[in-house]
């Protein structure tokens, strides 16, 4: 097998044995980005000798015998929404374009600790708002499987990176289902983290009480490897929580007989594509005959996750997104040509002597914030701006956001009961594999529903993995779902693996012309 093939925890093996050594592996990175990204373009930025003056200090460690971290010297890449000293962070978004934040995040750090070589910025939807990387502000990302579909998103460039084995392991965010869709749609294993695990200090905030960071590999056990080195207490953020990070990997192998795995009987409803269904039933059938228990389940308010996803997000990102105004941060717009324009409405307004438009003319800050944000964002960012401050708005509070938080804890209350009788929850990722790039371009409401079976796990805190559990006719990935409760990776990432022991559609790739 040729290294593009292999999983990251088999590169680190083999790092670790001195078979290869992390300048030969950076440089096959290298060398097939170089070959195929002008076709699945994934990455917004390579960084090609950046990477390769890492690679050769982490050599130079090991040749020294020198103690090295978990991942040493193997190549990550990172969805350029993670702030990372110096280097520029565009969030996909023109508002970004030129930032360069200058301290790396927590997530950042701790692989740099773990002696990871940084390679290249992945694409996303701007802000991460989407599900396809078509809300890129600077060009959509391909599917490996089909160059003429979406990769999913928001972190599609993560997601397609791994897909077409550019690289071995890569870092997303999952706000509503932007690891696990994407991982899904490319055929790859991405984990979303509970709500606390993983430290979102210096990840640039969409929705900050649903925002996670986690990895994509090609199997459960590079995510377990990736968890450990990224999970854990940071005092810089609060919401991390101060919880022992368990040995994933070791965990991997515990024993699962009579697992029990909840059937969301909601899951298999209208809507749901045939070959999608068939695969996920196999899957379970797959289980089954690994001595895990099938029972059926209800989460009676799941049908309102999508509503109430797209309520809360939106409001957060409202808020979240007021700093980007020119000021304080982001693109500012030509200020010479504002204040010409202003100049020139106060002369017409003068010469006809309107005093009273004169008064009601802006002040040159208020344009320069306007002009800023309208030039900066893109449509799908204004339409959720617009859409949050309407729902945050006086006397719409109550009807909208104060609802969809009193739903959200009915959701969450679905999960805790559901999880008193079963292990974890299985299912599909998404209703459909992955769609035509533009097909859904012009209905966000159709868009907004690809998160059906994505959105409640970031409403209710929980784990949720997509691992690959078939291919369609068109050959397209199918993934499957598990969730689990709240701080059960352990479980999750074990339920995972067995599948991953017994099944080998985690090692299909698509064949790349
Ligand atoms: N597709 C969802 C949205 O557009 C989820 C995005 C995400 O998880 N970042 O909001």
């Amino acid at each position: 097998m040729s290294v593009h093939e292999l999983s990251a925890s088999e590169l680190i093996a083999q790092l670790n044995a001195g078979e290869i050594t992390s300048t030969e592996l950076t440089r096959a990175c290298l060398d097939r980005i170089e070959r195929y990204d002008d076709r699945v373009q994934a990455f917004l930025q390579v960084g090609a000798e950046s990477a390769l003056e890492q690679a050769q200090a982490i050599d130079q460690k090991r040749k020294q015998k020198q103690p090295v971290g978990p991942l040493a010297g193997l190549p990550v890449g990172i969805k350029d929404l993670l702030c990372t000293q110096g280097v520029v962070t565009t969030c996909g978004s023109k508002m970004l374009e030129h930032f360069r934040p200058p301290y790396d995040a927590t997530v950042i750090a701790r692989l740099k600790q773990a002696d990871a070589v940084l390679l290249g910025r992945l694409n996303l939807d701007e802000f991460a708002m989407g599900g396809s990387c078509e809300n890129s502000a600077y060009f959509p990302t391909r599917n490996p499987w089909d160059l003429e579909r979406i990769p999913g998103g928001s972190s599609g460039g993560s997601a397609a990176a791994v897909a077409a084995g550019m690289l071995p392991l890569t870092l997303g965010t999952d706000t509503g289902g932007s690891i696990r869709l994407p991982a899904g749609l490319c055929g790859v294993t991405g984990l979303k983290p509970s709500y606390g695990r993983v430290s979102r200090y210096g990840l640039v905030a969409f929705a900050s009480s649903l925002d996670q960071i986690g990895p994509f590999g090609q199997t459960a056990e590079d995510c377990a490897l990736a968890l450990e080195v990224i999970a854990g207490h940071d005092p810089h953020d609060s919401t991390s929580v101060a919880q022992p990070v368990p040995a994933y990997r070791a965990a991997l192998r515990q024993p699962l007989e009579g697992l029990r795995l909840g059937i969301v009987r909601e899951h298999f409803g209208e809507g749901l594509d045939a070959e999608v269904e068939k695969a996920v039933r196999e899957a379970l059938r797959v289980y089954e005959s690994l001595g895990a228990k099938l029972v059926d389940i209800s989460l009676p308010h799941a049908k309102y996750g999508v509503a109430v996803y797209y309520l809360i997000a939106p409001c957060e990102a409202s808020s979240n997104l007021a700093r980007y105004d020119g000021a304080h941060y982001g693109h500012r717009t030509d200020e010479k040509a504002m204040h010409k324009q202003l100049a020139e409405e106060r002369a017409v307004l003068q010469a006809a002597g309107n005093e009273r438009g004169l008064g009601q003319l802006d002040s040159a800050l208020v344009r320069m914030y306007r002009a800023s944000r309208a030039e900066g964002f893109g449509a799908e960012v204004k339409r959720r701006i617009m859409l949050g401050t309407y729902a945050l708005s006086a006397g719409y509070y109550d009807a909208y956001y104060l609802k969809a938080l009193r739903v959200r804890r009915l959701i969450r209350q679905d999960f805790d009961e559901a999880f008193r009788q079963v292990d974890l929850i299985a299912g599909p990722v998404s209703a459909a594999p992955a769609f035509r790039i533009g097909e859904k371009a012009d209905d966000p409401l159709s868009m907004y529903l690809v998160d059906l079976y994505t959105v409640s796990a970031n409403l209710a805190g929980i784990a949720g993995i997509s691992v690959p559990c078939g291919i369609s006719q068109s050959g397209l990935p199918i993934g499957l779902q598990l969730q689990a409760p709240a701080f059960g990776e352990e479980k999750l990432l074990a339920g995972a693996h067995l599948y991953q022991q017994a099944t080998d559609w985690h090692r299909r790739r698509p064949q790349l012309p």
